[in-house]
């Protein structure tokens, strides 16, 4: 349709039990460009510049528990300003966490999955009524920009629409086969305790989606954030609570990855473990969660969603006005620090100098400053773990390949400038292994077949993406470009619930892809039920 009005698609889907049978919409974004969202927007960063210094930590079975041990976490922006303290949980609260969610298992298991999808529906009308809140304390706790910090928002509203209105319609037992005398129902029943651990890069949305999607489909839920995140995920923690989800159906357990976290994962009565961060915590999970322990009466569930080395190709044809600015916006919005982001850009030789020129003076012009500011377009990295890791890899490859672009950065925050190496050897570290900051790798190449080769060649498969204008190559693109999320003539982030459900394979991650029609599955056991009724002298009816 080409002269659709543009505002016909703008509502988010409503709320409620009838909504499955409608389209799905997302939740649309702030348009900051409207005096008042930036006012709004202000006024809830000042708010929690007047909130700084609180502690937040675990909550298990409704109280807040007090800890031994705490950290404070900076503003990345500002390192100067301290946000907060995170209370650490122990492996004694943890040991408690999942006693309680162990015993809420039956109850939550019994409370009929519309109820459940009500209290996510609920949870989706809080979020959207606190978005400016949300957003602002994003900004300044993992130093979001403002329309990235919404989006955020925007998508973790839509996971929790979307999953309520997928369990609505799992909820209802199918039948299987036709056999007169006989009727089979196809079901699902919930695993039991399910192990949430997120990463920071999506505070909330990655969070939300997961403990959404395990909380609706009758698993109780112990919530592990990063701790870099952990006041977001406090946040989410208050919204749960005064929604109604039930004390016991979703323990709050902030603390640190190789100590609750490993403990949690090892632990008998977990069933699932959901888990999206980096490579080397994925593997380790996996293989820990193997191991039957000591009065494990199940298989662990374990679900990776790990990173990726995401490449986009140039193609000899394409646009090069868009493929700059796609470019522009997948490798350097919210500072490369998306696992979608894009860190190899597979250029044909030649187009090669044309795009390469326009990229540099691209990013040059590219605003570096705090994510409290709607100015600027790249803020700091989260931490000085990821800045010292981040500059360390650009220092160590600057006598290996052509630094074509590394800009100022600002003081006061871990500010590191996007950064371009051009001629890259596709087979190096910097082209292979993910860095998860502001740095691009420019390849050359002569062919498609080529480029693909490249594309393909290392050990991750989450997004790609490619620029042409000529059909054979974006159809062989399609076939071949071996990734979960494949953009053709667009940017390759920012992934929508349900228009682009997410997720990679190879090391990139096992499992179904958020925000899509099989990711609930995974947090369910599905059972067949077959009764033999020609015994009582009569056909069963069709309509089950
Ligand atoms: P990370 O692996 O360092 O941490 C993720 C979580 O694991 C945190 O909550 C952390 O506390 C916990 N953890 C750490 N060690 C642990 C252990 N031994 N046992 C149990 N838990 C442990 O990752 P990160 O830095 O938070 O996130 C960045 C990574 O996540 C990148 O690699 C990125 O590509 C990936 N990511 C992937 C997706 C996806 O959908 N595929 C989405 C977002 C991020």
């Amino acid at each position: 349709v080409l002269l659709e009005d543009p505002s016909a698609n703008l509502v988010a889907s409503s709320a409620g039990p009838n909504s499955s049978d409608q389209q799905f919409f997302n939740e649309p974004p702030l348009d900051f460009a409207v005096l008042n969202n930036r006012e709004k927007m202000n006024q809830a960063i000042d708010q929690w510049r007047s909130k700084f210094g609180k502690t937040y930590g675990p909550v298990v079975n409704g109280s807040p528990i007090s800890t031994k041990r705490s950290i404070s976490r900076e503003n990345p922006s500002r390192t100067s300003e301290v946000l907060g303290h995170i209370g650490l949980a122990s492996v004694d609260d943890a040991e408690l966490a999942v006693r309680t969610a162990r015993d809420y298992s039956a109850k939550w298991q019994s409370t009929p999955a519309s109820e459940r999808a009500d209290l996510l529906d609920k949870l989706a009308e809080r979020l959207k009524a606190e978005k400016f809140h949300l957003a602002a304390l994003q900004t300044l706790e993992v130093g979001k920009g403002w329309q990235e910090a919404d989006g955020d928002v925007a998508e973790a509203i839509d996971f929790c629409r979307y999953y309520s209105r997928q369990m609505r319609e799992l909820a209802k037992p199918r039948r299987v086969g036709r056999a007169p005398g006989e009727v089979s129902l196809y079901h699902y029943q919930p695993r039991g305790v399910a192990l949430v651990i997120a990463p920071w890069n999506f505070p909330l949305a990655i969070l939300t989606g997961m403990v959404s999607a395990a909380l609706v489909t009758g698993n109780t839920v112990i919530m592990k954030p990063a701790e870099q995140s952990s006041i977001v995920a406090s946040e989410l923690m208050r919204l749960m609570m005064d929604v109604g989800f039930p004390q016991g159906a979703v323990q709050f357990l902030p603390g640190l990855g190789e100590e609750v976290g490993d403990y949690l994962v090892k632990h008998k009565d977990v069933a699932i473990v959901s888990f999206t961060g980096s490579k080397k915590v994925g593997l380790e999970i996996l293989e820990k969660a193997s191991v039957v322990r000591p009065g494990q009466t199940h298989l662990k569930k374990v679900l990776v969603e790990l990173g990726g080395k995401n490449a986009i190709i140039i193609d000899s044809d394409a646009d090069l006005d868009e493929a700059v600015a796609g470019v522009v916006y997948s490798a350097f919005g919210f500072q490369g620090q998306k696992c979608s982001a894009c860190s190899r850009v597979i250029v044909l030789e030649s187009v090669y100098d044309r795009f390469t020129t326009r990229l540099v003076e691209a990013t040059r012009s590219l605003h570096i400053g705090p994510s409290t500011s709607p100015r600027s377009y790249v803020g700091p990295v989260v931490d000085k773990e990821a800045f010292d890791r981040i500059q360390n890899t650009i220092m160590n490859h600057e006598a290996d390949f052509k630094l074509a672009y590394r800009g100022e950065a600002p003081g006061g925050g871990y500010f590191i400038s996007p950064t371009i190496f051009t001629d890259v050897d596709p087979a190096s570290a910097l082209a292979t292994q993910e860095i998860f900051g502001p740095v691009l790798s420019v390849i050359r190449t002569q062919d498609l077949s080529h480029a693909l080769k490249i594309a393909n060649s290392t050990e991750y498969a989450l997004t790609g993406g490619i620029y042409s204008r000529s059909p054979a190559s974006i159809e062989r693109a399609k076939n071949e470009f071996e990734v979960g999320n494949l953009y053709i003539n667009r940017g390759n982030t920012g992934a929508l619930v349900e228009r682009h459900p997410f997720g990679g394979f190879k090391l990139s991650g096992l499992g179904s892809k958020a925000g899509g029609p099989d990711y609930l599955l995974q947090f369910l056991e599905p059972r067949v039920t077959t009764e033999n009724t020609m015994r009582r002298g009569f056909i069963p009816s069709e309509e089950v």
